[in-house]
């Protein structure tokens, strides 16, 4: 039994005519310890499903199960809530600009946890080496950080309450090539020392690449593909993933891929067409394709796509 279970999740903003359906009908298990990287271009639904596992969203549908026990109603209580923490894009969406580390980093286990002053305090100078800093940053602002040094604070601050997992959205794109290699880096130090699963976010490839022991590719609010890291960089089966990966600057001058040029643009996700999205822009499109839904379905150990032309004739959910 995996650590976190997302079975079947649907989530639609909006009412009445305008429905954007943000999430639809996502499958996905975090093993505890594990790196699962969330890949797909931007607008596909990656961050509302993150927002969704930590109760930041609640749910249109589908159910979210961790450690057994399904999330339903419970994410508000503090039990849970201390489990599943969340590390944004932008450090400032983590952090009060006016707000000391100190108290920025305290907090959560005060409002969490019911730890004494003692307590929160070695916890808030053991954290803070744990990111890499030292104590003489408890009495900084934001403002008298680096983006890194930021960034750093808001992994710290959800790393607080000992959470077994962590969803990351995009927690390196807002900062430079050589701080994000280092923000990276760490985060698999913390890793290797804590167990804490992630659900690494990124439209860069690259980046999940490094981190990631497996993959799941997104597209229009569905995962179309999943499989561990190294069979997605070496062996795409989706369409689609072949074309995001074929984008992705390659070193190797002998087995340099052809770039693929999708047709047409992604369409609207509140103006889909019936059967499979990915239909129009689609080198294997056929018939089925603009009927039928297709479903993820098992190709292999750990391996799934959401294609009837390389699945075969199957729906069978994986
Ligand atoms: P990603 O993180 O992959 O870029 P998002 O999850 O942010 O994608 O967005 C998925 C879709 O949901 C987009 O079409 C976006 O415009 C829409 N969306 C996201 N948040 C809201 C919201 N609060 N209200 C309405 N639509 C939203
Ligand atoms: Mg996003």
């Amino acid at each position: 039994m995996a650590l976190l279970e997302i079975r079947d999740l649907h989530k639609t903003f909006g009412h009445g005519k305008s429905l954007v359906p943000a999430v639809r009908g996502v499958d996905l298990d975090l093993e505890a310890g594990e790196t699962v990287g969330l890949v797909g271009e931007s607008g596909c639904g990656k961050t509302t499903l993150g927002r969704v596992v930590v109760g930041l969203n609640g749910a249109t549908s589908g159910e979210i199960i961790f450690d057994g026990q399904s999330l339903d109603g419970h994410l508000s209580e503090p039990g849970f809530r201390r489990r599943i923490q969340m590390v944004f894009q932008h450090p400032a969406q983590s952090l009060n600009r006016r707000m000391r580390v100190a108290r920025t980093l305290s907090e959560p286990l005060r409002l969490l946890t019911d730890a004494d002053k003692d307590e929160i305090e070695r916890r808030v100078d053991e954290v803070l080496r744990l990111v890499g800093l030292g104590p003489d940053y408890k009495g900084r602002t934001p403002r008298q950080m680096s983006g890194g040094q930021q960034q750093r604070i808001a992994i710290a601050r959800a790393l607080m309450p000992d959470p077994d997992v962590l969803v990351l959205d995009e927690p390196t794109s807002s900062l430079d090539q050589s701080v994000r290699g280092r923000i990276i880096a760490l985060l698999k130090s913390i890793q290797d020392d804590r167990d804490v699963a992630y659900l690494f976010i990124s439209h860069d490839l690259s980046t999940v690449r490094r981190i990631a022991d497996r993959v799941a590719v997104m597209y229009l609010g569905r995962i179309v593909e999943e499989a561990p890291t190294e069979q997605i960089f070496e062996d795409p089966q989706h369409p689609y993933t072949k074309a995001l990966l074929s984008a992705l600057p390659t070193m190797d001058l002998d087995n340099r891929q052809e770039r693929i040029t999708l047709p047409g643009e992604t369409p609207s996700p509140s103006d889909l067409p019936t059967g499979c999205s990915f239909q129009d822009r689609c080198p294997l499109v056929h018939d089925r394709c603009r009927v039928e839904q297709p479903l993820l379905a098992s190709i292999g150990d750990r391996r799934s796509v959401e294609c009837f032309a390389v699945a075969g004739g199957t729906t069978e959910p994986a």
